[in-house]
């Protein structure tokens, strides 16, 4: 029996659902509330793990094209003090696949490869229950059922609540982000700083982090403590205010250092928010969540991975299952599976949180070193 499934948000946990379901020949409609694939940037640099991306993209049948285009280098990490001195360089060897790095934008188009998405169909709610299936009701006043919607919509889901009344707490630490481009010919002394992959310089109650992307492009992310409103500024207008208010608030730390802010161009204000370590919820038949919308967690290196795995494993679980008895009493497995495991990575997020952006800080230090000798 062929299933009516639909997924909202074509994020990787949507994406990677939508692939795996296609590898084993069950359509899929593939709402995404954006109206064309380059209507925002795609974002930075994500590292996907063995266990986790990597066996989702195995599952996909695309983990050979992932280790032709992703930057192994990029595992590499440096830890700094405020000063500017190193204490820490990790370099991988060269057969190290654990976490290589690849761009957002590189492992959306290896998802999308023949799918097909619906731009533009932004999803105000989702209705379970109604006899013939979930209706899901779109922003511009058009309805669709279908035997399982998929909420894969990120943060702020509007397919979360036809499951739960849960929504995202703020963690106390804000992240804002800027850029460098070309940082070789431009900024060689930074480019020298990053290295191969990402340096961390962490203070009191501070941390100042840059990645590279592909092609000479740095994220770099100060995340500190404050109340939600700090630093709301976040468009053109406000660019020089913003590296400012920044530069004061890491006043005192080494000049090259912040030189990662004194070069950024624009900065994008994100208030860190994440969902209760525990978040579940009674099983609602038709309606289910992955990624994000089910497991909002600190941004440590996991958020993406655990979105990719859950929609490779509900997409093979709902491929087997042939009456609809079996397409519930699939998606209820997965739900059991989906949060055990998100309800672990959640621990370690968010005490990796408290451990990164503390008031002492080794703490940050000695989190590096247990996860590199792990
Ligand atoms: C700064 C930063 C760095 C990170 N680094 C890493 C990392 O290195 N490794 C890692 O594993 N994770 C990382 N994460 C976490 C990771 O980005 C997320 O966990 C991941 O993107 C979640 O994927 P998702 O598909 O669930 O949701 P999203 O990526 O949020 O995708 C949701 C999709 O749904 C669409 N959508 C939203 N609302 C609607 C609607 N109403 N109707 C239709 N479509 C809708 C959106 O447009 C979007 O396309 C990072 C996060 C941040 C903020």
């Amino acid at each position: 029996m062929t299933h009516r499934i639909a997924v909202v948000g074509s994020g990787p946990a949507g994406l990677t659902f939508a692939r795996v379901l296609h590898r084993h020949d069950h359509p899929v409609a593939l709402l995404e509330r954006d109206p064309a694939p380059d209507a925002r940037p795609p974002g930075g640099t994500l590292d996907l793990h063995e266990g986790l991306g990597q066996l989702a993209l195995d599952k996909a049948g695309l983990l050979a094209e992932f280790q032709t285009l992703s930057r192994p280098e990029g595992q590499a990490m440096r830890i700094l003090d405020t000063a500017g001195t190193v204490l820490r360089d990790w370099r991988p060897r060269p057969d190290d696949r654990a976490h290589p790095e690849i761009d957002r934008g590189q492992l959306r188009d290896l998802l999308l490869g023949p799918l097909d998405i619906s731009w533009g169909r932004g999803v105000t709610q989702v209705v379970p229950g109604t006899g013939d299936g979930a209706v899901v009701h779109f922003e511009d006043g058009r309805r669709e059922t279908f035997d399982l919607v998929v909420g894969a919509d990120g943060a702020w889901s509007r397919v979360r609540p036809a499951v739960s009344s849960v929504t995202p707490h703020y963690t106390g630490v804000t992240s804002v982000e800027t850029s460098l481009d070309d940082i070789d010919t431009r900024h060689p002394d930074l480019a020298r700083l990053v290295g191969d992959g990402s340096v961390g310089v962490y203070g009191a109650n501070r941390a100042l982090v840059a990645q590279r992307n592909s092609g000479g492009h740095v994220r770099v992310y100060a995340q500190f403590r404050a109340p939600l409103d700090r630093h709301s500024g976040s468009g053109p207008a406000d660019v020089e205010a913003v590296r400012s208010g920044l530069l004061a608030l890491f006043d005192g730390w080494a000049a090259p250092v912040l030189g990662l802010l004194r070069h950024g161009t624009a900065f994008v204000h994100r208030p860190l928010y994440a969902l209760p370590v525990s978040h579940t919820w009674n099983h609602v038949p038709g309606v289910t969540l992955l990624g994000d919308a089910a497991h909002l967690m600190p941004p440590l290196g996991a958020g993406a991975n655990l979105a990719m795995l859950d929609g490779a494993e509900l997409a093979e679980a709902v491929a087997a299952a042939s009456g609809p008895g079996d397409l519930d009493e699939a998606v209820r497995a997965f739900e059991e599976r989906m949060w055990e495991r998100a309800e672990r990575w959640a621990k370690i997020t968010t005490a990796g949180l408290e451990r990164l952006v503390s008031p002492d800080p080794a703490q940050a230090l000695a989190l590096f070193e247990e996860v590199q000798s792990s």
